[in-house]
């Protein structure tokens, strides 16, 4: 959902913007006014890694890019810190992913919106590719299907593009080399998962991230907790995934990076106290991304993580 589009920058805080900042959760990251912006280049605020890194190696030199949910922070829970606020109000352009994604901040979007650039990348992929679960809900996790994920770059690229016509060559040269090293991960993503043995290509996670991926690399997915992490974790729950372990005698179980590990452990205990030896597979960056200025900080080295943390757990249990 494209919100709005006006040109102009650093309007005041509105009211309603004030009255929601001063309701929300307690601030952990605010500094007031962001720091040490350049004066000429597009200031990007982004809500997840997952858009913030990607974009910024497409801005290059011309943009700083600014993301407001750090490691370990789960986008579906979070709410906007009055930090947020001023640096969403003072800059030039926002990217969040949407879909339902950052289901708290969807006003604040609205209102930052009115004044500014503000655009939900992954809702410009085509309804029919979206994936969507048994009540209809939408899948936010779009950035596991490679090809999607560019498709939502591709118009953050645009709006980029639209706010500076004269870096458009730049930000077009940026991304193409940038795609073609996705393309170059998707090929490595499928030669590898490609060797897990079929029977053991089931995928299971505290919740519902890895549709995406499932479908990509024919991977079945088990997700404890449906989309959002919003949803209550019932016994039910658990013991169907007990079930489906046993079933596929699926060798490993997956803790997210950003969701508490309770639940899939006692999906272990479980499992093993019906005699099946599974164990925790590591640990898979789901919403969240690693330490900016890692390599798992990084889109395609998280990507990359996940990869080889499934294809090691999977492949390996099987003997
Ligand atoms: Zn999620």
């Amino acid at each position: 959902m494209r919100i709005r589009r006006w040109k102009s920058k650093r309007r005041m805080i509105t009211g309603l913007i004030l009255a929601m900042s001063l309701a929300i959760s307690a601030c952990s990251s605010g500094q007031g006014q962001d720091n040490a912006v350049d004066g000429d280049k597009i200031h990007v605020v982004t809500t997840i890694a997952q858009i913030a890194e990607p974009m910024s190696v497409i801005g290059g030199d011309r943009v700083v890019v600014d993301s407001l949910m750090g490691p370990g922070v789960d986008p579906h829970l979070y709410n906007a810190t009055q930090g947020d606020i001023a640096k969403l109000e003072s800059s030039d352009i926002v990217l969040y992913s949407g879909l339902h994604l950052e289901a708290n901040m969807v006003r604040v979007f609205e209102e930052i919106g009115k004044n500014k650039p503000v655009l939900a990348l992954s809702e410009s992929i085509p309804e029919d590719q979206r994936l969507k679960d048994e009540t209809g809900a939408t899948d936010p996790h779009v950035w596991f299907d490679i090809d999607l994920w560019k498709q939502a770059l591709e118009s953050g690229t645009e709006e980029l593009k639209q706010y500076a016509p004269e870096d458009a060559d730049y930000f077009e040269a940026n991304k193409v080399k940038y795609f073609a090293e996705l393309d170059a991960l998707k090929t490595e993503a499928s030669e590898k998962l490609g060797q897990i043995p079929a029977e053991k290509r089931v995928l299971v996670t505290a919740h519902d991230a890895f549709g995406y991926f499932g479908r990509m690399h024919d991977i079945q997915v088990v997700g404890l907790q449906g989309l959002s992490t919003e949803a209550e974790i019932g016994l039910s729950d658990i013991e169907d995934t007990i079930r489906i372990l046993m079933e596929h005698q699926v060798p490993a179980v997956f803790v997210e990076s950003s969701i508490n590990p309770s639940s899939i452990n006692a999906v272990i205990e479980g499992a093993q106290k019906e005699g099946l030896q599974v164990r925790e597979g590591g640990n898979l960056y789901s919403d969240a991304m690693g330490d900016a200025g890692t390599e798992q900080g990084t889109y395609i080295g998280m990507y990359r993580h996940n990869v080889d943390t499934i294809y090691t757990a999977l492949s390996k249990g099987s003997e």
